[in-house]
Formats: structure tokens, C-alpha cells, sequence
């Protein structure tokens, strides 16, 4: 006996058996189509009688060329069997069978394979369904429907023939509308195709059903490995060895009159997620008019009251499908003379809020468990729901009314409208003391523009990548930022900037949107949702938080982390630190106490204190320093009661706190011309120091513990601040954890001379205050030669943070400020890279390194805390990784902590209960 090639929908059963009672692998042989249909006859939905051709006929098919062995003998078989049930005979004039032949593989590729309808219509059996049907306008249009798909997907004519053809007559006739086509109308159209048919193929129309059967049973085999097919297999990394099935089913008609109709409907509502059936039909009708609308549809409720019986069998049927599948469905369904059919079921399409609502619902309505409903949500859609966005269709218009500007990288998302300023300081006036909506535009930032970002709702940049100083900030604030946008070009001069002619001014309004990293002229509407409104998302992370804090979702060696990842922010201000606990932030990860020296009162300070020739004149600057830097601690303590805080001691090059070199000599010089004397003396001294700070590669240059080592006083003062706020929130009750980090170490012998000084400092403020409390000191691990020697960096760091930014920027040697603008994204495009590393995780080499660096770390020092402050820490795919290579924690700015949270939950239930190490 031939292998079964053939399953009629009421044979399910046997193709689960088959397939060794995997359900997978029957939606992998009856295709997605197949398999629903045949499932939902198995469940007593009422389902067109029909059969499904298996993929592994169509893959047979592919490899021979012809159909398999058996296969035709067994489709005619199922027809038989069809007939059977519908009493209708395919081919018979008196009472015909018509059927449709659907392509179905096991993923939905919609649109991309071929269907053809109302096979087994002739010119004979047409004349017997105009006797059942008394309407020779409904089976002659059916006709030329055939007539055309026939054609067009099976004969491979071109749509065009047909389309002239109709187009034509209608002129001719002097219509505007297909409605305006009588059935003697179609029935002439119905010739026309029929011509056009012998002119390119050289043969008639079939007239014979089965032939028509075969030879559209071929085309959706052939359609496989057709163009679009392969194309968005590729683009979808769908195997090519997965085939389609094909499904004959028979056809039923919603247009019979005013007892049929048909309609599509969702079992819960797709764009709120509301528990309630929301769908439309429309009574003598077919499909297509319900989805063209061209007739005004109605409710499907407003079924009840037409169709009572109806209604509530589609109801019952919707309830159970919906309780079957455990998932809101799509569905279609017509009514053909007072019965219901129904003729596709799929999990149904919806927004990230319709998403969100909707697993929580079915966890607590008990239909999935909590897991699968975290599972079912992404992290992108969490993003969506937190930031600001515009209004899909309002930007669709402005890009048709052709006010798109141009596009960059997308760096922080959300939507932001704004009067666009080309400085920090114009961009906060207007803002504050104007009260304007501002966008901030600079070719790139540096850390004294960021009170012109703060104040703005947006930034746009021409220059700089993912890690630019733009990004960093904009993501740690929430604020929507594009970076990169090279086609910009700026001119700070005339206070413009230009793209291709298009030319916007100062103080001119633009939207920018840093979820997809376009950028437009003008106002777009914006919608602003808020975390603590959306309920059900909280309720969504909560169980994220359960599942990764439940022990045993890794197997660990000792000392190792058994739990899930623990979500931390980077976050450099108390507000900062509010903002990452409300959004469920269990430490801080991160805080640049740089940023802190930027601000008005301070940056005075700062530069007299890089300038001191003395060391004496260098620790009296600091010592007026310390009590702002212990306000700040201090604060940051009491936002994160009980919680870790990682507070980075200084990071980057002095002279960056120092005014820009450039505009300095251009004063120099103005002064000098103008023959003014009165403070002259004193610009050339900064100037000259200005110069003497100036290093070639100021990244790879006298920064981190370099500069701590080279500077102490500075760290010193730090550690003092940081330990006196410690003491000081203790005496008020408050639990504190500080951690404090030294950046940018390569060698154990940086932190054997800095370490031991710090720490004597900790001890010392201890004893000064009189109180004790547990802290760390560890470093960040953000030079390959300090993963590579991790072993040996542990014997003194107690936890290790890995500084992906400068990590990936010194394996790759990519410079992060640059490499976005001049190649990274070129890269990307030519798949030289498979992603922006800067934004993603390279396992194979950064990733390799950090994995290296947690096994050899621990090896020294088991209980070892590790963690990532990286801007790969809010990235769901590097968050896995993270759970991999057995972090303990990710920090990331506080706006990404939800995302990251239910990310960290996706990776704990994606790897559950294996062994670190185990899959990488
Ligand atoms: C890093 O390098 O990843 C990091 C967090 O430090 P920064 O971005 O401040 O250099
Ligand atoms: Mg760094």
C-alpha cells in the first residue's frame, strides 16, 4: 500500500498517530490551515467538508517533479468522501460540488503561496447552479472569478489580459462600478477570459472539474518555490524543506440570499484587549465585501436579533475555540441558507496594550498559567507601551504629505514634537522660560549640553551611534533621541539645518521619533501612556519577578546564581533612582558621579581643582566638592533603601570638563586683536593648560583608574562622600549597600595600588561615624586584558560590572563615538556584522570574553557579584546572555527596567533548570 498522502479533516486523529501524538508535527504535515480546520471538525465546529494534501507530498512532488506514487488516487478517494458527506457531486450539472483548493503551510506566510476558489464550475455545471440558486449574477461573477484565478495562479497568464479585458467592456458599457455588471454581463466577461486563456496557453479552459482539480493541486506545489514564497522564507528564516499542504475544501456561499451572510470576528477585542467578541458581518454577502467595504457591515451582536439560532451557536462555537487554543482567535465564517460555517481559526493579531491585557486575563480566568502569560508578551511590546508614540496613520500621512526628513539610528525610543534648537542653552531657555516644546539638534553632545537634553522632549544628532554620549543620556533620562543621522547637515552658524533642499530653521517645529529613528517636518499627534495606569502590565511583571526570583532556574555551581537575573538601573540622581524603584529596580548598577560635576556651581570648582598646581590647592577645590558629592550619595541611599548602590568613582579624561578649546583661542585671539588686556593673562594660562591636558586618543588616554592613580586626591574625596552619606543614612535608620567601582581597570596591580588607600579612607569614616555596614569594592571589567586576567582581578575585586560600551569598543577596536557614522551601519546592511554590536551583544567575541571572565572570577572567588551596566543591559538579547553566562544582575536606564524585567523573566523560562554553561 502507498504511503497516506491525503487527510480528510475528520481524520485528525490518524495524522496525530502518524506523528506520534505531536501536535507540532501535524501542523508541520497538514500545514497551519490544514491542521485547524481539521482540528476544529474534530472538536464538532461545523467545517465545509474536506481533505488535506500533506507537505510531505509537496516535498516529494519538489524532489520528483511529479506527484507521488498513490496521491491523485487518494485525492479522488477524499472527494468521494466529500461528495458522501455534502450529497453534491463534482461535476454534476443537477447539484455540483464546487470546491476551493488553499495553500497551507505549517507558518502562516499570508498572501505569499496560491489559492484557487470555486473549482468544478463549467459551462454546464454553471447552468445547474443558476437552476438551484435562481441568481445567474452570483454563479456567473463565481465563473469568471475561476476563470480569471485559473489563468492567472495556475496557466501563469499575467493579471494584465485580464484586467484590460474587463476594463474595456466596462467602458464600452459606460460603467464605473463592478456592481453596475449584470449577469449577462459576467456571463460575456466569462468569453472574454475564456479567449484569453486559448490565446496564451494555445488550449481551452477545462471543462473538465477534475482536470481543474489536478492541475490547481500543481500550482499551490509549485507556488512553494516561487519567488515571493522563497523571498519571504528567507526574510522570515522559515526552512525551505517544510513544503505546503493543500487543502481542498468545499465552498460555501454567503450571498444566497437574505437567510446566508458571512463575517470575520475576534474574541476578544484586538486593540484593547477587552473581553468581548468584536467582529462585523453582512447578510447576503460574500467575503470579500465584508473586507472591501464597499457595503456598510454591521456588528456581529446585531446577529442576535436577525439570526438568533445563529448567533448563539457562533458564540458557543467562538467560546470553545477560544478555550481550546487558549489564545483570543481570528475567525471567518459564513452562512450559507440558515447554516453556519465556519472557515478559518488563527491566533488573532493585536496591539501591545490588547496583548498585555488579554494574558493576564486568560491567567487569571485560569485558561494559561502566569508563565505562559509573561511568554506571550515581548519586550517590545512593554517598550510601545512606555514611551510616548506617534500616531501610526498621522505619520503615514506625513510621509505621503512628504515631510519626512530623514532617518538616523534609533536611540532612544518614544515620540517627541518639538521647536527644534541648535544649542543646549537656547534649547533649556526656550524651554523654561518660554515654555516651549524643544528638540535639541547638535551634530553631537558632550556632557555639558545635558541640561539642554533634559529640558528638551527630544534629541536629534548627525553624528554618533547607539553609545554616543547622545544616546547614553537620552535613554538614562526617557528622553526620545535620533542619533546619527549623517544625511543632516548642520549649520550652526545660520541656525539651520538642510537635507536635500529641505531646509529646517530655528525654532521650527519637528517630530522625531526614537523608536524607528525617522524624522519629520512638522507636528504629529503623539499619544502618552503612563506605567502606573496600565495595571495589568504591572501585574505582568510581578509574575516576571516571581518566575526569575523562584530558585532552581539555573543549575549553578556553588556560590553561583540559582535564581533568575535581577533587573538594576543605572541611575546618577535620586529622581533617577525613585523613577528605577517605581519601575521595579532592585539596586543601582550605575552612577556616573561625573555627571554630578557638570552641573552650574560645581563645574567652577571642578576646573580649579584639574588646575591646582598644588596638591594642597587641589584637595582645598575638593573639599568644597565633598558635601555636594555626599548630598548626592546620600540622597541616592535613602531612594534605594535596603537596596544595592554601585557608585563609579571618576571615569573620563579631565579635560573634558574643561570649555572647548577651540572657542577658547578664538577669545584668545579676539581679545588679543582688540588689544584688550583685562583677563587676558588669565584665558592663556587656561588655554595653555587646556593644551597641555591634550591627548591624541582621549578613550584610551588618562581616564579611569589611570587617572585615579595619577590624581588620588580626587577618588579620595569620592570614597569620603561616599562613606560619610553611608554613615549618615545608617544613623537615620535607612539600610544602605554602597558598592563602590573602579572603572577602566586592565591590570590586578591598578587596584593593589588604589584599592587598599580607598578602602583605609571607608574604614576610616566608619570609625569617625561610629557605625558599621557592610559594602564592596569592585571594578568594572570593560578591557579585554582585565577578562582575560579575570582570575587574577577577582583576588581583589569583590564583584565585577561589565562595561560593555568601552568592552565592545576595545575588542572590536571600533571607536564608539564613530563607528555608527562612518561604517557600523553599512556593515550591518551588508551583513559583514549580523548586528549592531553596540546595541546587541557579540557573543562570539565581547560575549566570549565576559563569559571567560565570570568562570575564571568565580573560580577565585566563588560568591563573586556580577553584573552589566553596559547599554546592552536593557537589550533583551544580551539580557539572555547575561542569564547564560550566569550574571547576577542587568542594570539599565531606568525606563528600560520593565523591559528589562520581563526579558530576564523570557530568558529564565527559555532556559529553566539548565546548568550554566550547559547551552551556550
Ligand atoms: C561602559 O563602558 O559600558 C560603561 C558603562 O561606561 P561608560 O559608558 O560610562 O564608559
Ligand atoms: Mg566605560
Amino acid at each position: 500500500m502507498s504511503k497516506k498522502w491525503v487527510y480528510l479533516f475528520g481524520e485528525v486523529a490518524e495524522a496525530e498517530k502518524y506523528c506520534g501524538g505531536s501536535w507540532d508535527k501535524v501542523r508541520g504535515l497538514l500545514g497551519g490551515k490544514g491542521s485547524g480546520l481539521a482540528d476544529m471538525t474534530r472538536a464538532g465546529v461545523p467545517v465545509p467538508p474536506g481533505f488535506t494534501v500533506t507537505t510531505e507530498a509537496c516535498n516529494a512532488y519538489s524532489a520528483s517533479g511529479k506527484f507521488p506514487e498513490g496521491m491523485w488516487d487518494q485525492e479522488l478517494a477524499a472527494l468521494k468522501e466529500v461528495e458522501n458527506e455534502t450529497g453534491k457531486k463534482f461535476g454534476d450539472p443537477a447539484n455540483p460540488l464546487l470546491v476551493s483548493c488553499r495553500s497551507g503551510a505549517k507558518f502562516s506566510m499570508p498572501g505569499m503561496m496560491d489559492t484557487v476558489l470555486n473549482l468544478g464550475l463549467t459551462d454546464k455545471t454553471a447552468e445547474g447552479m443558476i437552476k438551484l440558486t435562481n441568481n445567474p449574477r452570483f454563479v456567473y461573477d463565481s465563473y469568471r472569478r475561476l476563470v480569471e484565478m485559473f489563468g492567472s495562479v495556475v496557466l501563469g497568464i499575467p493579471d494584465e489580459p485580464f484586467e484590460e479585458g474587463l476594463k474595456d467592456y466596462k467602458e464600452r458599457k459606460g460603467y464605473k462600478l463592478d456592481t453596475e455588471m449584470t449577469a449577462e454581463d459576467w456571463k460575456a466577461i466569462i468569453v472574454t477570459f475564456q479567449d484569453i486563456i486559448k490565446k496564451y496557453k494555445g488550449f481551452d479552459f477545462p471543462q473538465a472539474p477534475l482536470k481543474q482539480l489536478e492541475l490547481a493541486t500543481l500550482a499551490v506545489f509549485n507556488s512553494w518555490n516561487g519567488k515571493r514564497a522563497v523571498d519571504y522564507r528567507r526574510a522570515t528564516n522559515i526552512p525551505d524543506d517544510l513544503g505546503t499542504a493543500v487543502n481542498i475544501v468545499t465552498m460555501v456561499f454567503g450571498n444566497m440570499g437574505n437567510d446566508s451572510g458571512t463575517g470575520v470576528a475576534f474574541t476578544r477585542n484586538p486593540s484593547t484587549g477587552d473581553r468581548k467578541m468584536m467582529g462585523e458581518y453582512l447578510l447576503n454577502a460574500q467575503g470579500e465585501d465584508v473586507v472591501a467595504g464597499i457595503r456598510n457591515t454591521d456588528p456581529v451582536e446585531n446577529m442576535s436579533k436577525v439570526m438568533p439560532e445563529v448567533y448563539n451557536q457562533f458564540m458557543d462555537i467562538t467560546n470553545k475555540l477560544e478555550r481550546h487554543y487558549q489564545e483570543m482567535q481570528d475567525v471567518e465564517f459564513t452562512i450559507e441558507r440558515g447554516k453556519l460555517w465556519m472557515l478559518q481559526t488563527r491566533n488573532g493579531k493585536r496591539t501591545a496594550k490588547a496583548a498585555v491585557k488579554i494574558a493576564v486575563d486568560m491567567a487569571n480566568e485560569k485558561l494559561i498559567s502566569k508563565e505562559e502569560a509573561v511568554l506571550r508578551v515581548t519586550p517590545e511590546q512593554v517598550d510601545t507601551l512606555l514611551h510616548p508614540q506617534f500616531d501610526e496613520k498621522a505619520k503615514k500621512e506625513a510621509e505621503k504629505a512628504g515631510t519626512f526628513f530623514a532617518k538616523g539610528v534609533n536611540a532612544s525610543p518614544g515620540a517627541a514634537v518639538g521647536q527644534a534648537y541648535f544649542d543646549a542653552d537656547k534649547a533649556e531657555k526656550m524651554a523654561k522660560e518660554h515654555k516651549q516644546d524643544t528638540i535639541m539638534v547638535r551634530p553631537f553632545t558632550k556632557p555639558d549640553d545635558v541640561h539642554g537634553m533634559i529640558a528638551s522632549k527630544g534629541v536629534l544628532t548627525s553624528e554618533g551611534g547607539a553609545t554616543s554620549h547622545a544616546a547614553v543620556v537620552a535613554r538614562q533620562f526617557g528622553i526620545p533621541c535620533v542619533v546619527g543621522a549623517n544625511v543632516i547637515k548642520i549649520d550652526l552658524e545660520k541656525r539651520k539645518m538642510e537635507v536635500n533642499g529641505k531646509v529646517v530653521k530655528e525654532g521650527e517645529w519637528i517630530s522625531v521619533d526614537g523608536t524607528t529613528g525617522q524624522v519629520f517636518i512638522g507636528k504629529i499627534p503623539t499619544m502618552a501612556p503612563k506605567l502606573e495606569e496600565q495595571v495589568e502590565l504591572m501585574t505582568l511583571l510581578t509574575w516576571a519577578d516571581e518566575i526569575c526570583a523562584t530558585p532552581g532556574m539555573r543549575k549553578a555551581p556553588k556560590g553561583w546564581p540559582t535564581t533568575g537575573l535581577q533587573v538594576w538601573a543605572n541611575a546618577d540622581y535620586p529622581k533617577d533612582a525613585q523613577r528605577a524603584r517605581t519601575y521595579g529596580a532592585v539596586g543601582i548598577g550605575l552612577c556616573r558621579t561625573e555627571h554630578m560635576f557638570f552641573e552650574q556651581v560645581r563645574l567652577p570648582i571642578v576646573q580649579r581643582m584639574i588646575l591646582s598646581k598644588t596638591s594642597s590647592d587641589r584637595t582645598a577645590a575638593l573639599n568644597e566638592l565633598l558635601p555636594y558629592q555626599r548630598k548626592d550619595f546620600d540622597g541616592l541611599f535613602e531612594a534605594m533603601n535596603g537596596y544595592p548602590v554601585i557608585i563609579r568613582l571618576i571615569d573620563p579624561p579631565l579635560h573634558e570638563f574643561m570649555p572647548d578649546e577651540e572657542k577658547l583661542f578664538e577669545e584668545v585671539v579676539t581679545m588679543r586683536v582688540l588689544g584688550k588686556k583685562e583677563g587676558l593673562a588669565e584665558k592663556e594660562d587656561l588655554l595653555s593648560a587646556i593644551r597641555g591636558m591634550h591627548e591624541s586618543n582621549p578613550m584610551m588616554g588618562m581616564r579611569g583608574v589611570r587617572l585615579s592613580i595619577s590624581m588620588p586626591e580626587i577618588v579620595e574625596m569620592q570614597v569620603r562622600a561616599i562613606f560619610e552619606a553611608a554613615a549618615d543614612c545608617t544613623l537615620r535608620g535607612i539600610v544602605v549597600k554602597p558598592e563602590v567601582m573602579i572603572p577602566l581597570t586592565g591590570t590586578l596591580s591598578e587596584l593593589e595600588w588604589i584599592q587598599p588607600r580607598l578602602e583605609r579612607i571607608a574604614k576610616t569614616v566608619m570609625g569617625e561615624k561610629k557605625v558599621n555596614f557592610s559594602y564592596k569594592f569592585g571594578t568594572m571589567i570593560e578591557i579585554p586584558r582585565a577578562a582575560v586576567t579575570a582570575a587574577e582581578i577577582a583576588k581583589l575585586a569583590e564583584f565585577f560590572s561589565f562595561g560593555t560600551n568601552d568592552l565592545t569598543q576595545m575588542t572590536f577596536g571600533y571607536s564608539r563615538d564613530d563607528a555608527e557614522r562612518n561604517f557600523l551601519i553599512t556593515y550591518v546592511e551588508q551583513k559583514i556584522l549580523p548586528k549592531n554590536p553596540f546595541q546587541t551583544i557579540d557573543r562570539d567575541g565581547v560575549g566570549k570574553l565576559m563569559d571567560m571572565a565570570v568562570i575564571d572570577g568565580r573560580k577565585t572567588r566563588p560568591n563573586l557579584e556580577v553584573g552589566i551596566c553596559g547599554e546592552h543591559g536593557g537589550d533583551p538579547e544580551s539580557i539572555e546572555w547575561c542569564h547564560i553566562i550566569g550574571n547576577n544582575y542587568v542594570s539599565c536606564s531606568p525606563f528600560r527596567v520593565p523591559i528589562a524585567r520581563l526579558a530576564a523573566a523570557h530568558s529564565a523560562l527559555k532556559h529553566k533548570g539548565i546548568g550554566i554553561a550547559e547551552d551556550k
